[in-house]
């Protein structure tokens, strides 16, 4: 039994509206990025993308795997599974190593190559959506049910039927069910996932798993840089602390000075 919740996505049902992408860039007050949102790509102002593939259209987002890579190789514990089951991503821990956009099987973390304080960005799973109780924002829009979210359990439950029931109309598989060790995203489609751009020869088992052994076959001097890059983290963020109290202070007694006392509580 899968506890959680998550999004059962049937190609068959999607008629690529791109409803669904709309209404996560509004959820996550993203840009727009592409006129034509079916020629857009996964990127930091992009977190779910519907592509075409002759008349079928199939939707990438995070797959929120059950033992997720881009939580293990985390030097500083910046993913964690919440209580949803969906991976999310805590912006004031992260170092931007970028070691989780590497590990992911999917290809899914972004990063915010522009800005000054970059981010890691993907699919949060709208999980504040799902403290107050509400569908995610893609599920909600989505006009045909192609994208429907609910629990884990009775998501498998319909995916399964809806294979058994039209053996001819589905390709006998739900994707994401136990590619990488399985996550909360499931696609069901006519034909096999590959020809839909979907990652395809994931093994089975889960990918830290195998992520750890060839983190074991790392040399002890590539290891020492992650702990090397999180202490210089620390030491420039400390550094960058010390130099503002420094400004503040002189900024306080110059001001004092001046008998100007308008930012005596900046
Ligand atoms: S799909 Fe990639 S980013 Fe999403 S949970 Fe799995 S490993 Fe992490
Ligand atoms: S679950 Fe939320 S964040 Fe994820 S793709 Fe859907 S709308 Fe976007
Ligand atoms: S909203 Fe639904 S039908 Fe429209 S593109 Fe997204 S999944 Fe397909």
């Amino acid at each position: 039994m899968l506890n959680g919740k998550g999004i059962l996505f049937d190609v068959t049902l999607c008629i690529g509206c791109g409803a669904c992408y709309q209404a996560c860039k509004e959820e996550n007050d993203l840009p727009n990025t592409n006129k034509e949102y079916l020629k857009d790509h996964l990127s930091e102002n992009t977190l779910t993308i519907v592509e075409q593939y002759g008349d079928k259209y199939a939707r990438k987002l995070c797959m929120h795997c059950n033992e997720p890579s881009c939580v293990s190789v985390c030097p500083v514990g910046s993913f964690k599974k919440n209580e949803f089951g969906a991976v999310i991503y805590d912006k004031n821990k992260c170092i931007g190593c970028r070691y989780c956009m590497q590990a992911c099987p999917h290809k899914v973390p972004r990063y915010e190559w522009g800005k000054t304080q970059p981010r890691v960005r993907k699919c949060n799973l709208c999980s504040k959506r799902l403290k107050e109780g509400k569908l995610t924002a893609c599920a909600e829009a989505c006009p045909t049910e192609a994208t429907l979210f609910g629990d884990m359990e009775k998501l498998i439950e319909v995916a399964n039927s809806r294979l058994k029931n039209n053996p001819t109309k589905y390709y006998q598989h739900i994707y994401g069910l136990e590619e990488a060790g399985g996550g909360h995203v499931l696609v069901i489609s006519p034909m096999p996932f590959e020809q839909l751009g979907y990652t395809a020869m994931l093994p089975d088992k889960p990918m830290p798993e195998l992520t750890m052994r060839a983190m074991e076959k790392i040399p002890s001097v590539v290891a020492a840089g992650g702990i090397f890059l999180t202490t210089m983290y620390w030491l420039t963020k400390r550094k960058n602390q010390i130099a503002r109290e420094e400004k503040k202070q002189l900024f306080k007694s110059e001001n004092r000075n001046n008998g100007n006392k308008y930012h005596e509580e900046l």
